[in-house]
């Protein structure tokens, strides 16, 4: 919001709580074909397209945004899995059906299909989000929002900042902390020595290269996986969820040439609230596991309606 909201013209401070945010996750991909229902968004062309643009003014600009825009495979294990996912995908979705053999990266056996996404890839969220915050120039102010409304934002010591728009982004922590009813997901990413495929595999679970390792490589494993909870949760990883990883990763790739090493766990707010709300304040939240394909749409949007312009998502 911050840097759509800058280039817009708006003078912006972000007051931010800098805890649990989802958007530290080390390797988000560009997956336009959702889970394992195989639902693409109908933003999700645009969003992936717009991302992209994003990340590559920001690297022109000289920051370090990690990321490979290197397409992402989505194996399917039988044909009525790919008969779902191919009802789903739009006419405007680069998209090839390979065979397991034909696969660009070795694949574990036992999946019947490949979906190859040449515009997928995936991007380092920290890194992304970190870049756009510096490229807003916004001023940031680091604490708690206790409380807010259409003109202002009053912090935990009772100072006020005046604005002549307030938006709010709490994601799933913010979410819980505001009381809302609302479905929060938590998932684990097991970080890895190196990148077991070097384009992301998704299916249940996914592999991405990654660059949280000193020499810039790395890989992790992850998904959002543990059971809905109506608070924010990422607490510690329990042995059962690392062994379903584990075990998930090994259906994806061959996890022999890798060693874990270390872990980064989240929670994700489900259910989409984008826009002005009866009060006069603006929120964008509850983007779920879409926070890099539809944020900056959404963001863009928004900062635009924020300006006066019409709606261009509807
Ligand atoms: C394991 C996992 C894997 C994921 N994988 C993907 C993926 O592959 N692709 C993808 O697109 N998305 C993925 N996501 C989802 C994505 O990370 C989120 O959709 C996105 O990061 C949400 O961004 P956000 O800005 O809404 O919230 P967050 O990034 O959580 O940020 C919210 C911020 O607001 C602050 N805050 C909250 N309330 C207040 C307050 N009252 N006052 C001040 N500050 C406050 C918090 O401290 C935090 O810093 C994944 C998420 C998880 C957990």
């Amino acid at each position: 919001m911050a840097y759509f909201l800058t280039l817009a013209g708006a003078r912006v401070t972000v007051l931010d709580a800098g805890l649990h945010a989802a958007s530290t996750v080390p390797a988000a991909l560009l997956n336009p074909v959702r889970g394992q229902s195989g639902a693409v968004d109908a933003g999700a062309v645009a969003g992936m397209a717009l991302t992209w643009d994003v990340v590559k003014t920001l690297t022109e600009a000289g920051y370090h945004v990690p990321h490979g825009k290197t397409g992402v495979l989505r194996p399917v294990p039988d044909a009525r899995t790919r008969a779902r996912f191919e009802q789903r995908l739009p006419a405007d979705l680069a998209h090839h059906w390979l065979t397991p053999s034909d696969s660009p990266v070795p694949l574990s056996p036992g999946w019947d299909a490949v979906l190859h996404l040449p515009e997928g890839g995936w991007l380092d969220g920290a890194a992304f989000t970190r870049a756009l915050l510096a490229a807003s120039g916004a001023r940031v102010v680091r604490g708690r929002a206790m409380r807010w409304d259409a003109a202002a934002a009053e912090l935990e010591d009772g100072t006020r900042l005046e604005a002549k728009a307030v938006v709010w982004c709490g994601g799933s922590v913010g979410g819980s902390w505001a009381g809302h009813a609302a479905t929060h997901r938590a998932g684990t990413m097991l970080l890895l020595s190196g990148p077991v495929s070097s384009l992301p595999l998704s299916f249940g679970a996914y592999l991405s290269p990654a660059a949280h390792s000193p020499e810039g490589g790395g890989g992790v494993l992850g998904a959002t996986f543990e059971r809905p909870s109506p608070v924010w949760n990422a607490g510690p990883l329990p042995l059962g969820s690392l062994d379903w990883l584990l075990k998930k990763g090994e259906t994806l790739a061959d996890l022999s040439g890798v060693q874990v090493t270390g872990r980064w766990s989240g929670s994700r707010l489900s259910g989409l609230r984008a826009g002005q709300t009866p009060q006069g304040w603006w929120q964008l939240t509850g983007l779920s596991s879409k926070g890099f394909l539809l944020g900056p749409l959404w963001a863009r949007e928004l900062a635009g309606q924020i300006q006066g312009r019409p709606s261009a998502l509807g």
